[in-house]
């Protein structure tokens, strides 16, 4: 297959993780005769500097033009960068707004995986740990409270603050739809978290849901409060596979579930349209106390491009393939800095990908 790929390398850390996963993506495309055809584009920082904005429209018109989207990271140090001196519009993350936007990417996908090998990073207890976990948080990102209509106004004398949280039901179909894909390429379980006893919009999202659901009868649906899923999250995370929800409870519940996995370096992301396309990029971001080092660990954007292949590309003994690398070598002890422990190797950004690729 012939795949084009924007990628967008970014600050700080961006260039060094984005190169790895490149790496890995040829071995991908040598082992299994695929071709990725790749064009660079600036975004944040780095495009501030060259053009004057943190995103240029030509930019943004290559990127639609590809078939996925690669992104590292972008931003620097918030307080002594001088791109923070400028407009909230001009600084570095409103090109990563701007670029959601443009492609329309309504669901965003964070998977929160326990690797067996980093089960001592976990901080919850063995106990509920288990034979671990391996949830996906399937989060709607263009609508809700985030971008429904809002004012502060006086009221009877009263400063008072309106936000309002709207879903029709085209916006909660379509994410819907999404979640249960998800759940088909997965063990086939969606959780879709709400909070029906109290919202209007839940009971909505709630009926949607169950609407969808029907045409996927493989897939068993269960429907979760969004006070217990927090709970559930920290009390016995391995009964989750898929978590559906709207933009604000994701937001929340997505850091919840990246925090019990311990290693910010090791957390993937997609973020989705109602095509095939999607932008892919770690959770974390430029990490600019660490840049140009090679400490930067490349495994959150390794994995990152597994899910372009699974998702974007339908190639997933690919992504497998990717993934069993990721996993073997952690098995053989070795292990970047921020998730090093007692007994294992130390080894560098360019290091960690060269042992990926190696086992693929
Ligand atoms: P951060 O995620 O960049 O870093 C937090 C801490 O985690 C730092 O100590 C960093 O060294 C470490 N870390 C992060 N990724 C790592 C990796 N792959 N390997 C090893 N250690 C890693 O968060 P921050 O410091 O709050 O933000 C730095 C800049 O990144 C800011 O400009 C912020 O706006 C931007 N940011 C960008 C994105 C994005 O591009 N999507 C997301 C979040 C933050």
């Amino acid at each position: 297959m012939n795949k084009k790929i924007t990628v967008i390398k970014g600050d700080g850390i961006g260039p060094e993780i984005v190169t790895q996963a490149q790496k890995v993506l040829d071995t991908v495309a040598k082992k299994y005769d695929h071709t990725f055809e790749y064009t660079d584009i600036l975004m944040g920082g780095c495009s501030i500097d060259a053009c004057g904005v943190p995103l240029t429209d030509e930019a943004v018109a290559t990127a639609k033009a590809a078939d996925a989207v690669l992104l590292g990271a972008i931003g620097g140090n918030t307080s002594t960068s001088p791109w923070y001196k400028l407009a909230p519009n001009l600084r570095p993350e409103a090109g990563l707004l701007k670029i959601r936007k443009e492609l329309g990417l309504f669901a965003n996908l964070r998977p929160a995986v326990l690797f067996d090998q980093l089960r001592n990073a976990c901080p919850l207890n063995d106990e509920i740990i288990g034979e671990g976990f391996d949830m996906m948080i399937m989060r709607e990102l263009t609508g809700g409270l985030y971008f429904g209509a809002r004012e502060t106004k006086v009221v009877d004398g009263l400063e008072t603050a309106v936000d309002t949280l709207t879903y029709n039901e085209k916006e909660i179909e379509r994410i819907a739809k999404r979640g249960f894909d998800i759940a088909m390429k997965r063990r086939k379980k969606v959780t879709s978290v709400d909070k029906a006893n109290v919202l209007d919009s839940s009971r909505l999202w709630r009926k949607i849901v169950n609407k969808v659901a029907e045409n996927y009868p493989e897939v068993e649906l269960e429907h979760m409060l969004v006070d217990n899923c927090a709970m559930q999250l920290v009390k016995d995370p391995g009964q989750f596979d898929v978590i559906l929800t709207e933009n604000m409870f994701g937001d929340i519940l997505s850091d919840e579930a990246a925090m019990v996995t311990g290693s910010i370096g090791m957390l993937a992301s997609a973020s989705l349209n109602d095509t095939k396309f999607g932008l892919y990029e770690p959770s974390h971001g430029s990490a600019p106390d660490i840049a140009g080092q090679d400490k930067a660990n490349p495994i959150a954007t390794i994995l990152s491009a597994a899910m372009m292949l699974r998702y974007s590309f339908d190639m997933d003994a690919e992504a497998d393939a990717v993934e069993a690398a990721v996993k073997k070598v952690l098995e053989e002890g070795y292990r970047t800095v921020d998730i090093m422990s007692d007994g294992m190797t130390c080894v560098g950004c360019e290091k960690m990908g060269d042992l990926i690729c190696e086992r693929i």
